[in-house]
């Protein structure tokens, strides 16, 4: 064997593509992929979806220009951008494991990235994404920009601005600046927070021409189209075809892209040259931009920049964001890392070829760790409190532990204790009057009861007293308690805080209340950002708050039937809280139990698959399943 071939036998690649087109047979499509790709030995993901295919897989450099050619043989990826880089082997498990170069996976999905402004509602028309513009047009693009200044031509007068699609971390060691134009960073963790940020952000990108990137440019496909579908004053969008690898190939000092490029990890961050280090260490913020450690934020899991001499073993590290939101203060470098290792047997169909010499460098006991699981805060009913609404939610939260994990609070108002004199001879009919009332129970064996909503003429718990209960039950009492909720907002928001994130708020009836306040108002979202809501057993309080038109939070409403005889809270009461979400993007579950959130078939599994919809948002795909977080980009 002579030299160069040897040599070739060790040249391993990466290599991406994409295509947006209509597949019209995908049985016949993934039949080829999958006899290509093993017969050659690839190792990866390649998702397959109506209307589009993507692609990430590694091997030897032969095997994948072959890969190439075959699939260009194929009149559907007429057109399609081929990136392919050289790379030597994983150096390791882990950023091998993270590559997802441990299998090869071929499947069918509905869509090829999920890009939806929240998880009920369809991804964007990708047929409405913004005009593609070749490295050398974006770079004259931004040439101009500072001469724009001066120009009158009406039609040139837009003003550019920026906008990097992907994640921090990515941005961290890299992005474009240009004199003369913003560069819009939208600082999230992952891809499916990019419409929120959009949404809320709106205002920085109307009447502007925007000009979108990200790595290999399928992300900018979907967000383009987003952006666009705001209608007027969003037209001017485009975006960077090939992303910044293919601008990098034209512009190999960079151009006005500064630092590097993450693509998958450090050794391939392609970027001019060291001395363009934009990254810094998060600890003693020194120039750095290398993730070969692969540290990440002890509480969101991001990636984070540790550097050489800051690096100790079992540290923990608390990412800006987190930090931003007061996770970790004077919790530093002492608490013991907790990185799930859980590995679940049942590795999605994948197929193996055990023979390619990526993989025999690789542990095969490497699974697909377990998703990571929907946190879901729970609020209590009126007159109850944490402990309580754990023991009476138990059921519920075993079937669902393997996606859900509850965390309890106590309202922040102590109510009174309430007891109902026992009453000797009961019947229907007896007169109140003529009773003695038995004593009351012993405080101490009390758990202490709490709401989020008391009425006006209620002055909190004034210490350790018994209240007797004014009359009979009064089924509509919970209309009189109005009051407290700027209390109960500031109580919450400290334990988003604290405790947060949370994907979502579980409310049960005085909690679904409080949930469907927090829910209908945007502009609490910078300091209670979840993705959902079930309100079980819910009413609507008649407060300003809940403002008018639609809620837009996703929403699972769970409550009794007509004939269901809810006591508490009649149904009626529940199906006009649900009618103020967005149909679009809530769920209802009628059931016939009464007061309770049932644990039982059907309607357990209409909970798990709304539930469902979420743990999917969150593993994009399963490289990042593996990995409890997003780390990839999706290009
Ligand atoms: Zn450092
Ligand atoms: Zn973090």
């Amino acid at each position: 064997m002579s030299e160069i071939e040897d040599q070739d036998q060790h040249q391993y690649g990466i290599l991406l593509y994409y295509k947006y087109t209509q597949i019209p047979d995908l049985n016949e499509l993934l039949g080829f992929y999958e006899s290509n790709c093993n017969s050659l030995g690839l190792l990866g993901r390649v998702r397959l979806a109506p209307h589009g295919v993507n692609v990430t897989v590694g091997g030897k450099l032969s095997s994948l220009e072959r890969h190439i050619s075959e699939v260009k043989s194929n009149r559907l990826f007429e057109g399609t951008d081929f990136k392919l880089a050289t790379c030597h082997r994983p150096s390791n498990d882990k950023v091998a494991e993270e590559c997802g170069f441990t299998s090869l996976s071929i499947r069918i999905v509905k869509e090829l990235v999920t890009l939806a402004s929240h998880p009920l509602l369809k991804s964007p028309q990708i047929s409405n994404a913004g005009p593609h513009l070749s490295a050398i047009e974006f770079h004259s693009f931004l040439q101009s920009a500072g001469k724009l200044l001066d120009k009158e031509s009406p039609t040139d007068k837009k003003e550019l601005v920026l906008l990097d699609a992907r994640n921090l971390y990515e941005t961290r060691i890299g992005k474009f600046h240009a004199p003369n134009v913003d560069t819009l960073d939208p600082q999230i963790r992952q891809y499916s927070d990019l419409p929120s940020w959009i949404d809320e952000n709106g205002d920085q990108l109307k009447g502007k021409c925007v000009l979108m990137y990200c790595t290999g440019g399928i992300r900018c496909e979907m967000a383009s189209a987003y952006l666009r579908s705001k209608g007027a004053g969003f037209e001017n969008v485009f975006q960077l075809f090939g992303g910044i690898q293919r601008y990098m190939e034209q512009y190999p000092d960079g151009g006005y892209f500064k630092g590097k490029n993450f693509v998958f990890d450090h050794r391939i961050s392609v970027g001019s040259s060291d001395a363009n280090i934009m990254g810094t260490c998060l600890l003693c913020s020194s120039s750095f931009d290398d993730y070969s450690s692969r540290c990440r934020c002890t509480y969101c899991r991001m990636l984070v920049l540790v550097c050489g001499s800051c690096l100790k073993e079992g540290a923990t590290y608390v990412c800006e964001l987190c930090k931003k939101h007061g996770k970790g203060v004077g919790s530093m470098g002492t608490v013991e890392v907790v990185e799930s290792k859980q590995i679940s047997p049942d590795v999605e169909l994948s197929t193996v070829s055990p023979d390619t010499k990526l993989s025999s460098q690789m542990s095969w006991r490497h699974g697909v760790r377990s998703p990571r699981k929907l946190r879901i805060l729970c609020l209590h009913g009126f007159r109850q409190n944490a402990s309580g609404f754990k023991g009476r939610t138990a059921a519920l939260a075993k079937k669902l532990k393997h996606i859900a994990e509850f965390i309890f609070i106590d309202g922040p108002h102590e109510v009174p204790f309430i007891y109902q004199p026992s009453i000797s001879g009961t019947d229907d009919n007896c007169e109140s009057s003529s009773v003695q009332p038995s004593p009351p129970p012993p405080l101490e064996n009390c758990k202490k009861k709490f709401a989020w909503f008391v009425a006006p003429d209620c002055n909190g718990r004034d210490g350790s007293d018994w209240k007797i209960a004014d009359g009979p039950f009064d089924p509509l009492q919970y209309q009189q308690q109005t009051d407290g909720l700027d209390i109960s907002l500031t109580h919450l928001k400290s334990v988003f805080s604290q405790e947060g994130p949370f994907d979502g708020i579980l409310g049960f009836s005085q909690g679904a209340a409080m949930a469907a306040v927090v829910s209908a108002q945007e502009r609490l979202k910078s300091e209670m950002n979840f993705r959902f809501v079930i309100l079980c057993s819910g009413f609507s309080l008649n407060l300003v708050e809940m403002g008018c038109g639609l809620i837009k939070c996703p929403s699972l409403h769970i409550y009794g039937s007509d004939h269901g005889k809810d006591r508490q809270i009649a149904n009626q009461a529940s199906k006009e809280l649900a009618f103020l979400y967005d149909s679009g993007c809530s769920v209802v579950i009628e059931h016939d139990r009464g007061h309770i959130i049932p644990t039982r078939s059907p309607y357990i599994d209409e909970i798990k698959d709304f539930l469902k919809r979420f743990t999917q948002v969150i593993n994009l795909d399963p490289k990042a399943q593996a990995l409890n977080c997003i780390t990839l980009p999706l290009d």
